[in-house]
């Protein structure tokens, strides 16, 4: 029967690839993006089937995991708060890892009660599959997954701030991770000799504690200004375990999928960098943050503030205004009255654009997602690299509740922690207007000499609030 149903099945597999791939691609324009998620989501539940296929009888119980991790799914995206996002996307990681260090442990223990030529024509009726082959995905599988969990639970911690999200560093700490890396080595190399063994049992059990103490070591010395970027590379590690998950079980689907979402979180993380200008290496290894309080040049300056009815009068008489929203913007969910005032703005004349910067936010596209959900027509939105250039000529750039992204201290401090990450010029327009509620530092906890500079204005308060007292002022007009 299940001979007959296996062309089908594959078929199904390779549909469910193929919508995987369209609502990857849809994913890339804002536009299209949430068409893209459907179309994976249907990719997936066309997965579910053809595995239910695949089960026989079985079945049942991948039903009743789909209808309950359905639920949870579903709720908790409901209830989650936008601000809250990377720490679920964190959370979901760590789960996508478990589930495939389960799998692994799951099948040994199969492969160990059947003896393996029972247990390979459950993996392939045809007689194909190897030992050596299974072992070694068995192996990795467990260390992956293991590493992937603890590290995005870690992950989570910090991002929800229950831990500190600042580096803890201790002494020989690369040394620790560097034992710890070789006795993974050796242990994967011994279970793969004789994998069936009573030794070998217990050293499958060695690998999944050690890998989750990796997780754990390798992500607590990172700082929470960098968590966006462990959080994409474990997002990588969890499709990377799903992989070798699939292979342990030769299911063409997983192993798509998988592989699907350790290329994209890869290619994820080497932007971010990116846009940090900094090396994966140096995210992972630096500690960056550490010494953040102790390190940067003294800011020197008067700090100028400004009433929201002075703030009327400047934004009145400009011909050119560009937002730069940042993380204070999803606090504050000021997003609506910001593309309100945006309206006013271009009814009274000026060209209006809002400029994103990567890591705006605490998550990727985290100021993509609000200013959609508030309507702004995407032509409006602009990156760095368009507004940088061209900055001198811009009459206002008002930035909404950012501040690490628009610190000037990466380009004129060398001993700013955050030197040399691309930044927003806000500085370098006519008038820059500051919204937040103190003087209080951003992420990385970084002072910010904008703050000090001589065409900066501070206006201080909720920057809904802000932003609805200028929006009065110009339906007062
Ligand atoms: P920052 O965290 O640097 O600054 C946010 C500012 O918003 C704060 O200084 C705060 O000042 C202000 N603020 C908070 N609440 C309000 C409010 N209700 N009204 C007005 N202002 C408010 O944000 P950025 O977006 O500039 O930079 C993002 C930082 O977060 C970077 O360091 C990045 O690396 C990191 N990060 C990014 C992630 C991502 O994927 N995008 C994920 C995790 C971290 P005050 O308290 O004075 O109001």
């Amino acid at each position: 029967m299940l001979e007959k149903l296996q062309p089908l099945i594959n078929y199904i597999y390779i549909i469910a690839s193929v919508l995987f791939v369209i609502g990857l691609k849809m994913m890339n324009r804002a536009v299209t993006a949430r068409k893209g998620n459907l179309v994976s989501a249907v990719g997936m539940a066309l997965a579910i089937i053809a595995t239910c296929l695949l089960m026989g009888m079985e079945f049942r119980w991948i039903l009743v995991g789909a209808v309950v991790g359905s639920a949870i799914g579903a709720v908790s995206s409901y209830a989650v708060k936008m601000t809250a996002m990377p720490e679920m996307v964190g959370i979901f990681n760590g789960f996508g890892g478990l589930a495939s260090m389960l799998v692994s442990w799951a099948e040994l223990v199969k492969w160990r009660s059947m003896g393996w030529e029972a247990y390979a024509r459950t993996l392939d009726p045809g007689g194909n599959a190897s030992a050596v082959f299974a072992a070694v995905a068995i192996a990795f599988t467990v260390v992956v997954g293991a590493v992937t969990f603890s590290g995005s639970m870690v992950a989570f911690l910090k991002l929800a701030e229950w831990i500190p999200g600042k580096p803890l560093l201790f002494k020989g700490q690369n040394i620790v991770n560097g034992l710890i890396v070789l006795t993974v080595v050796g242990g994967i190399i011994y279970f793969c000799l004789d994998p069936v063994s009573p030794a070998a049992y217990a050293v499958f059990m060695v690998l999944m504690v050690v890998g989750l103490a990796l997780g754990i070591t390798s992500v607590i010395p990172i700082g929470g200004a960098d968590m966006p970027v462990v959080i994409s590379l474990l997002n990588s590690y969890s499709g990377i375990a799903a992989t070798t998950a699939g292979f342990i079980i030769l299911n063409n689907g997983l192993i798509v999928a998988g592989s699907l979402v350790g290329a994209s979180g890869i290619i994820l993380t080497q932007i971010m960098c990116k846009a940090m200008n900094r090396s994966l290496a140096n995210v992972l290894f630096s500690g960056f943050g550490a010494v953040t309080e102790s390190s940067g040049t003294a800011v020197k300056g008067e700090v100028k503030a400004l009433s929201a009815e002075d703030a009327f009068y400047v934004l009145e008489a400009a011909s050119s205004v560009v937002f730069v929203p940042g993380y204070g913007m999803a606090v504050a969910q000021a997003q609506h009255v910001v593309r309100e005032l945006g309206q006013l703005l271009e009814k009274n004349g000026a060209e209006v654009k809002y400029c994103i910067h990567p890591v705006a936010g605490r998550m990727p596209g985290h100021m993509n997602v609000l200013l959609a959900e508030a309507n702004v027509p995407y032509e409006q939105l602009v990156e760095p690299g368009d507004v940088n250039p061209v900055i001198g000529t811009v009459d206002v750039a008002i930035v909404i509740g950012a501040n690490d992204v628009v610190n000037p201290a990466a380009r004129e401090d060398k001993t700013s922690p955050l030197w040399g990450m691309p930044i927003i010029n806000v500085d370098e327009a006519k008038t820059c207007i500051v919204l937040k509620r103190s003087m209080r530092a951003g992420f990385a906890g970084v002072e910010n000499p904008l703050f000090f500079k001589e065409n900066t204005r501070m206006l201080f308060g909720d920057a809904k609030a802000s932003i609805s007292a200028l929006v009065s002022e110009f339906k007062a007009e």
